[in-house]
Formats: C-alpha cells, sequence, structure tokens
C-alpha cells in the first residue's frame, strides 16, 4: 500500500535483515537512502534492484515535500547506512509530515546498535537515556555529561574510536567512576564486550584508540546492585515483623 515504511537494515551482519525487511524494500516505489553505495551493496545482497533517492542532513528540506507527496501514490521505504533510521540518524522529520499529509506509517523494526549493546554489556537495563553523540569540543561535552549526572539509568552512548579514551575519562570526571561496557564491531567479526569502570577503561583505550564502530553503556549512579525499590519494601516489612 502507498505510504511510508521506515525499515531497519543490519549493523554489521547481513544475515539480520529481516524477511518482511526485504520483502518491503523488494516492493517499495522508491527506497530513500543516506549513501546509494552502501543500500546498493544491502540490496545486491538480497539480489534486488529498486530506484534509490538521497535523503540526508543536507538535502532534507529539499527533498522532503517532494518524497511526501509520492506517498500518496507509492510506497517510499526509508532506511539509513545501518540500523534503525531514526535512532541518530536523519527521519523524523519526514514521519512527522508523512503523518500530517494523512499518509500511512507503517515500522519494520530490527537491529539498533544502542539496543544490542544494551544487551552485551551486563548492566541493568530497567532504565536508560540514550544519549547518542556527545559534542565533539571539550566544554559542550562537559556540559552534555553534566546535564545527565543526575539521572537514575543507565547511559547509552554512540562514540567513535579515536575519541573513545577522552570520552571515559571526560564521564569519569562528570559522572564519578561507574561501571561502564565499551561495546564495539556488534554482530560483526570482532564484536566484543570490554567492561571495566570508566578510569580503567580510559586508560585502556588512551594509548590504543580501537578500530570499528563503538557503543558506551554507563552504569546508573550508586551501586548497580542496590536494592530495588520492591526489595526495600520487603526488607521494611521483615524488620516490622521482627520488631512486633
Ligand atoms: N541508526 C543506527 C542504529 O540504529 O544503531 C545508528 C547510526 S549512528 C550514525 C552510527 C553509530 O552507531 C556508530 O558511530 C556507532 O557508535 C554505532 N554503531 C553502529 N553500528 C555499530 C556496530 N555494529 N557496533 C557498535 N556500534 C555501532
Amino acid at each position: 500500500a502507498p505510504g511510508l515504511y521506515i525499515v531497519a537494515t543490519p549493523i554489521g551482519n547481513l544475515g539480520d535483515l529481516s524477511p518482511r525487511a526485504a520483502h518491503i524494500l523488494s516492493h517499495a516505489g522508491v527506497i530513500a537512502v543516506e549513501d546509494s553505495r552502501v543500500t546498493a551493496g544491502l540490496l545486491r545482497h538480497i539480489g534486488i534492484k529498486r530506484p534509490m533517492t538521497p535523503y540526508h542532513d543536507h538535502n532534507a528540506e529539499g527533498v522532503r515535500p517532494g518524497l511526501i507527496a509520492r506517498m500518496a501514490t507509492e510506497a517510499v521505504a526509508l532506511v539509513s547506512d545501518a540500523g534503525t533510521p531514526l535512532i541518530s540518524d536523519p527521519g523524523f522529520k519526514l514521519v512527522r509530515d508523512a503523518r500530517a499529509a494523512g499518509h500511512l506509517v507503517v515500522t519494520i523494526p530490527g537491529p539498533c546498535a544502542a539496543v544490542a549493546a544494551l544487551t552485551l554489556a551486563g548492566l541493568p537495563t530497567d532504565r536508560f537515556l540514550f544519549v547518542g553523540f556527545l559534542p565533539p569540543k571539550a566544554g559542550a561535552r562537559a556540559a552534555a555529561i553534566a546535564e545527565v549526572a543526575g539521572i537514575r539509568a543507565t547511559l547509552v552512548l554512540y562514540e567513535s574510536g579515536p575519541r573513545l579514551a577522552a570520552t571515559l575519562a571526560a564521564l569519569a570526571e562528570g559522572l564519578g567512576d561507574r561501571e561502564a561496557a565499551v561495546t564495539r564491531e556488534i554482530t560483526k567479526r570482532f564484536e566484543e564486550a570490554v567492561t571495566g569502570t570508566l578510569t580503567s577503561l580510559a586508560a585502556r583505550y588512551a594509548d590504543a584508540p580501537p578500530k570499528g564502530e563503538i557503543v558506551v553503556v554507563v552504569a546508573p549512579p550508586g551501586d548497580p546492585e542496590a536494592a530495588s525499590d520492591a526489595d526495600a519494601d520487603t526488607a521494611l516489612a521483615e524488620a516490622l515483623t521482627r520488631l512486633s
């Protein structure tokens, strides 16, 4: 049916493209892509050819109205280079405007580096805050870290190898020396998760910036093993029983 289809694609392992994602891509009238070379590789992998049109931060304003118009008569698929569109990637304005124009909006969920990293880190997942990329400049970075320091949630950040050690040191400085995990090359050949305190991880990577794509996961403030509210209630009830 005509409309907008948000299609998640693999973050490394092409086997992670879902059958439903492949079906939608095969039938799309046009695929809005970040980089046509990247998406062409994915389409080759599933043995299809579909028209592609670039949609990225630099041309989005200009091409959005045309894409919205096409949704009246065609299935328009949106993909990013890797993972879930809209997550540190373009797309939310396309969804907003498609909805405002009354078009069908459908999501085909799948790989997302942030969620995959949470599953590898071994840190609490009941509450998490997706921080995305921190600002590259030290001052703005420190301010962004200060803003989330008091939040009782696991933090998830995207980062690049060359900046990793500086970011870990800035996190230790702004958050205290919390437990953390550096996850890397998820779903690829050299997938790994290295855990430790922020300062130990900063030291580990200071002289050896890792290659590949990275997600940093940081424990919430306080002891990650600390009793939950439910545990606290139970303990209180027990204490009261002993008193009576
Ligand atoms: N939309 C994507 C998603 O759903 O995860 C994220 C796009 S963002 C522009 C790219 C960043 O995601 C990378 O710099 C890295 O931090 C993270 N990332 C993407 N693929 C990854 C992978 N296979 N392993 C670890 N991190 C990855």
